[in-house]
């Protein structure tokens, strides 16, 4: 009999090669550092290949490494830099699979680096509003134009590229017409709500409520449960599945937890390593990846102080919510909101947006008549069963919501 072999577990290390950028994005919140030019050498992304080839072969599941190239603006670098690095990663990685993307801005695009985006990276996403003018370069002019003009680019040399839309006051006025673009492109795109800024204030005059993301969010379900095109539109289309697993008798519940199984770290551009949720925050940084291997920076104490928080963010919004086990509670694990509207314990803030959206899509997947009751009784079990093993403070915190 043939052995199926298992499917690689993926883990994404986030790269800010450089944060040297030629745009001036006003909610960006690499804003302070944007004219710095310091740039990771092959020396440091050599030692960093090392730790984390020689930490996932040690381990018995096979596993897929992602990194995901940030800046800045990650096309500056001359494209050589990146060639030069993917050969390094075969040599230093082995059998183990590597896998790379880059999120650009895709304001400088000459034939290089249109052949590297075609052949060197696995994944490309580009950062578009569509509306709002804050993509901005360094004389305050708005980049979009160059940006639609390069998208032409990508779509006749055949280079797959999904967008990302970072939703504000600015644009959500206008979602219908952001769905209808990517609908005509027939291209997949994330909509990213506005995140904390660098500083106090950054965002004064676009900040966005958890209210009018949520209601942005479900404009958006609407229209792709109307459309004819199958786009997959993060995070909607991921809800859209855990709804189906809720109202669908049977099906296996998820539970995230970083501590089982570490998702994405965020390296920067000095070598210091992150969770998401805590990216900069020296209080919470794992230590330096250039120089340390990664096991001592997964046993490290402020990663355990990183996953107690994810752990109690979880507790404080998830084990008292309906959807949890069909929704993994991932995003309360890995993202910290910062929505001034949405209801807190003590410091963290409950889920509002993604439970609201979970909401509506139950609602409109009722309103087809194809599902009935859900399997009520398997996700209490398992929740009531979590909440036994954990430990005490994350429960009395779950009930506090
Ligand atoms: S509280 Fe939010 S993140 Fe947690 S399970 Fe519910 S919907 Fe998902």
């Amino acid at each position: 009999m043939q052995v199926k072999p298992a499917t690689p577990r993926a883990v994404q290390f986030i790269i800010k090669v450089s944060k040297f950028c030629n745009l001036r994005c006003s909610y960006c919140y690499e804003y302070p550092e944007l004219g710095d030019k310091t740039t990771m050498t092959h020396e440091q992304l050599d030692r960093m290949y090392e730790h984390i080839a020689d930490y996932y072969a040690s381990l018995d599941e096979p596993t897929t490494v992602k990194f995901i190239w940030h800046g800045g603006e990650p096309l500056l670098p001359d494209p050589e830099v990146y060639w030069t690095t993917f050969a390094r990663q075969r040599e230093i990685f082995g059998p183990i699979r590597v896998e790379n993307t880059v999120q650009t801005n895709l304001t400088v695009l000459d034939d290089e680096r249109l052949r590297l985006l075609k052949e060197g990276f696995h994944g490309v996403g580009v950062s578009l509003d569509l509306f709002g003018g804050l993509r901005v370069n360094l004389a305050g002019k708005d980049s979009q134009d160059r940006v639609l003009a390069n998208i032409d680019r990508l779509r006749k040399a055949g280079v797959k590229f999904g967008g990302i839309t970072v939703l504000s006051r600015k644009n959500a006025g206008h979602i219908k017409s952001i769905f209808r673009f990517y609908e005509r492109l027939g291209v997949s795109f994330r909509l990213l709500p506005l995140f904390a800024g660098a500083y106090p204030d950054q965002h004064a005059g676009y900040e966005i409520t958890a209210k009018e993301t949520l209601e942005a969010f479900c404009t958006i379900v609407d229209l792709w449960l109307q459309s004819d095109k199958n786009l997959t539109i993060a995070p909607v289309t991921d809800h859209v599945r855990s709804v189906i697993r809720y109202l669908t008798p049977g099906m296996p519940s998820s539970f995230y937890s970083r501590r089982a199984w570490e998702t994405a770290v965020v390296v920067n551009t000095r070598g210091e390593a992150y969770a998401d949720a805590e990216a900069y925050d020296p209080d919470h940084s794992y230590g330096n990846i250039f120089t340390t291997p990664l096991r001592e920076l997964f046993a490290s104490a402020n990663r355990e102080k990183s996953l107690r928080a994810s752990e109690l963010r979880m507790a404080a919004s998830c084990t008292k919510c309906p959807y949890f086990g069909a929704c993994s509670g991932y995003t309360k694990g890995e993202y910290v909101e910062t929505f001034a509207d949405s209801p807190r314990v003590g410091d963290i803030l409950l889920c509002t947006v993604e439970r609201g959206l979970l909401q509506h899509i139950e609602k409109r997947l009722r309103e087809t008549g194809l599902y009935g009751d859900p399997a009520r009784a398997d996700l209490d079990r398992l929740r009531a069963e979590r909440l036994t093993t954990e430990d005490p403070t994350l429960q009395a915190l779950s009930f506090a919501g």
